[in-house]
């Protein structure tokens, strides 16, 4: 993808009478249709989107299973786009034209959460895809507080800034330090982000799945040892990893119960478990482990003011980054493909969807 063609196809300065826009109707149910073109609000920008990345959630919101989910909707939280307008009176230092990636959070601005400076976890946080019309369209409009400049990375990097993202989030919220042995538990792509955030701060990492392509990415991110939990015995892995000490913070991205009961087992005395994977089940753990080794246990939701961090910890890792992208597909294909991704974890580690090349 060429970094610097003209966005001509967007006929610059130029209104679309129409857009396509890829539209989920019910569980398992997606077709492309045409919209117009979105309005500009105060305080937005209009972008005409290139890439948009497809995560987990993505899959659970397609076929119904995610818990803010409800139809229909436009998915499409992971994105990278241009910017065509911004709305009357913008002065900041973005410019028609710029590439960007957005972070596609609009926190209520009054709750508690936002109150304290935690907006991440807003309680009526909306999030672009999710809640409101997301980016599978060929164009969205959003705050330009949102838009971060990504020179010197190509589209589909820049889409992948978001969940990097939330697994960066992950290791700031367990105070991940080059002095951690770390074990992360699930190598989907919030797993290898945190693994390549961790690894990037220098400490230890031990990166855990069940499909051995994700282990053996799991080690292009820069963890030490991958173990697959099929195979071989986790407990006996991590402590020969730690000396027996155990790891100082255990990061689980799989929102599996056993797994997160688990990490109380791996983690060591006074050190840090920090819960990332989503899951609306119940994970039974004795009372006693949580005082025995004076164990932290962090939620993590999100970023809170590390989007530009991620941005520059892709820039730092764009090989490792872009390895994870195992399809490439067009808007046109998305109704067979989202079917197709949410079926197939064990081959689809992510696939993005070209909207609009700009090449
Ligand atoms: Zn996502
Ligand atoms: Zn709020």
């Amino acid at each position: 993808m060429a970094l610097c063609q003209p966005v001509d196809h967007f006929i610059s300065g130029q209104y679309r009478s129409a857009m396509r826009r890829a539209v989920t109707l019910a569980a398992g149910s997606l077709l492309i249709d045409d919209d117009k073109p979105p309005e500009l609000a105060a305080g937005q920008a209009r972008l005409g989107v290139d890439v948009v990345g497809l995560c987990g959630s993505d899959y659970k919101l397609f076929h119904g299973g995610h818990p803010y989910g409800r139809f229909p909707y436009i998915q499409g939280h992971e994105f990278s786009g241009v910017v065509l307008e911004f709305s009357a009176g913008y002065d900041g230092p973005l410019a028609v034209g710029d590439r960007v990636a957005v972070e596609p959070l609009i926190p209520c601005g009054r709750c508690i959460a936002c109150a304290r400076g935690r907006s991440n976890c807003c309680v009526d946080l909306k999030v672009l895809g999710v809640h409101v019309p997301g980016a599978l369209a060929d164009e969205i409009a959003v705050a330009t507080s949102a838009l971060y400049p990504v020179d010197g990375l190509d589209m589909e990097l820049a889409a992948l800034v978001e969940p990097v993202s939330i697994g960066l989030q992950a290791v700031v919220r367990g105070n991940v330090s080059a002095t951690d042995t770390v074990v992360v538990l699930g190598a989907g792509p919030i797993g290898l982000a945190a693994t390549l955030a961790a690894s990037d701060i220098g400490a230890r990492v031990l990166t855990v799945d069940i499909i051995a392509e994700r282990l053996a990415r799991a080690e292009v991110m820069g963890a030490e040892l991958s173990v697959d939990t099929a195979t071989s015995d986790l407990a006996a892995a991590v402590a020969d990893f730690t000396g027996g000490a155990g790891a100082t913070v255990v990061l689980d991205a799989t929102g599996v119960p056993e797994l997160i009961r688990s990490a109380f087992d791996l983690v060591a005395h006074s050190g840090s478990i920090v819960i990332v994977g989503i899951s609306e089940k119940d994970v039974q753990i004795p009372v006693i482990q949580f005082s025995r080794k004076e164990v932290n246990v962090y939620g993590s939701r999100n970023n809170n003011g590390v989007f530009g961090r991620a941005v520059e910890l892709v820039r730092a890792h764009q090989e490792e980054v872009r390895s994870w992208i195992t399809h490439r597909i067009s808007l046109e294909e998305l109704p067979d493909m989202i079917a197709y991704g949410a079926a197939h974890p064990e081959t689809v580690e992510k696939m993005i969807v070209q909207v609009n090349e700009q090449s």
